[in-house]
């Protein structure tokens, strides 16, 4: 967020939808976690961490059973790190950041191929 220039992605900023409410509440839940499975489902990201597969985070978090669910999504466009957070009772989160931030170890979804 430094400076007008920050190249859009058009693979995982689009992913981004936004739901028109005010801020921090603009985000339109399902439609994001739909265009990110879409994103997955393509090749275009990739689940690298998480609490549950993205296919299970919106029945989660209608179960509202968890304070919070994450992923982390990798970009093969960009080659950037995804993070998106739903909160029961928060906003939303939808950022970037560091790779160093993966937690390690955690959110393993079985094996991986390479
Ligand atoms: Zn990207």
């Amino acid at each position: 967020m430094t400076g007008a220039a920050a190249a859009e992605c058009p693979t995982c900023d689009a992913a981004l939808v936004r739901s028109g409410g005010a801020p921090p509440h603009d985000i339109d839940i399902a439609a994001t976690t739909n265009a990110l499975q879409e994103r997955v489902a393509a090749g275009r990201m990739r689940e690298v961490a998480g609490d549950v597969p993205l296919v299970d985070m919106l029945d989660l978090f209608a179960a509202d059973t968890k304070y919070t669910i994450v992923s982390y999504l990798a970009c093969s466009d960009c080659d950037r790190l995804l993070f998106w957070g739903l909160c029961i009772r928060g906003a939303p989160i939808f950022k970037h950041v560091d790779h160093a931030l993966l937690p390690p170890g955690r959110g393993d979804m079985g094996p991986t191929s390479s």
